[in-house]
């Protein structure tokens, strides 16, 4: 069976749009793009499309390389203290010369819907309410979407960054599942793969996962974005891997669910806000 990420963001979406249309403003969502970069160009634009189509306005903020990295500490300051501006988020990469950490964490952690603050990592350890990271939140969603049980589940997740891996570690933790994180320096990858009733696989690796390696039946998450001669691939080898288990395409499967957590997340800041305009 495949988890199609398209539909469930679609239905997703459409439930958002219902919500925004009756707010009293639209919220709005700045991206900052530091540098050049093709893929990012493709990634904003289409932030931008989904965005718009339920009723967010969206907006680019460009910094050339010749900028300081205080000109954009300053301007997310400035971001921040913006009333009308429910979500800040910087694209990645970004050029090395420019400490990342230090510009994440200039972001108002409620506005930060990348859910990359110190404030936010920190709220998913100690399982407390904030912006949750967008792929992460998104793959939790999909699986509640489809009613797949997640409790008591042995999950393995292949790959232990921070804006993957390790945020949902702790998601699964909090679902109840038994989770495994294995990387690079995993030995006998297989066996762990082998063992997962939910893999997630968010490597960057073409064909990583092999049929041999899952376990009939298995739900499997493809994280993975690999272009090769300007098709993408994902790190599953899905034509052979679909008819043992259940799995998410790429692509059509996370990558739509991201975007829609990042709606989801700019609309959550906006209701928050709201609240307290009528608690003052
Ligand atoms: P990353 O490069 O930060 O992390 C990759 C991880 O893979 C590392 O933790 C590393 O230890 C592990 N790894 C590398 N080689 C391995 C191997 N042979 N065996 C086991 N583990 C290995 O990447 P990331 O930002 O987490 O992204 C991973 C992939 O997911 C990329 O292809 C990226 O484009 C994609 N991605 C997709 C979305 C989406 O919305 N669909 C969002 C984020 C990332």
């Amino acid at each position: 069976m495949i988890l199609d990420g398209k539909m469930c963001s679609s239905k997703l979406k459409e439930a958002l749009k219902n919500e925004v249309v009756a707010f009293p403003s639209r919220p709005k969502i700045i991206d900052i793009q530091i540098g050049e970069n093709a893929a990012s160009e493709i990634y904003i634009r289409n932030k931008g499309k989904a965005a718009n189509s339920v009723g967010i306005d969206f907006d680019c903020v460009r910094f050339g390389v010749e900028s300081t990295e205080d000109e954009i500490i300053n301007k997310i300051k400035e971001l921040n203290e913006d009333e009308t501006i429910n979500g800040i988020l910087v694209q990645m990469p970004i050029p090395d010369k420019y400490d990342y950490k230090k510009i994440i964490n200039t972001i108002n952690p409620s506005k930060d819907v990348d859910g990359l603050t110190y404030v936010n990592s920190g709220k998913l350890l100690n399982g407390e309410d904030g912006m949750v990271s967008c792929t992460p939140a998104g793959i939790i969603e999909l699986l509640k979407f489809y009613n797949i049980d997640i409790a008591s589940k042995n999950v393995v997740i292949i790959g232990r960054s921070i804006l993957v891996g390790k945020p949902l570690s702790m998601l699964f933790l909090k679902e109840n599942a038994t989770v495994t994180v294995c990387h690079s320096k995993t030995s006998n990858l297989s066996y762990f793969t082998k063992n997962a009733d939910i893999l997630v696989v968010a490597v960057g690796k073409k064909h990583l996962i092999t049929k041999d390696m899952v376990k009939e039946n298995s739900v499997i998450i493809d994280v993975g974005i690999n272009r090769v001669d300007d098709k993408i691939y994902g790190d599953v080898d899905l034509e052979n891997v679909k008819d043992i288990a259940t799995i998410t395409p790429v692509p059509g499967g996370v990558g739509p669910m991201t975007v829609t957590m990042l709606l989801y997340n700019t609309v959550k800041n906006y209701k928050e806000n709201q609240k307290k305009l009528v608690l003052k």
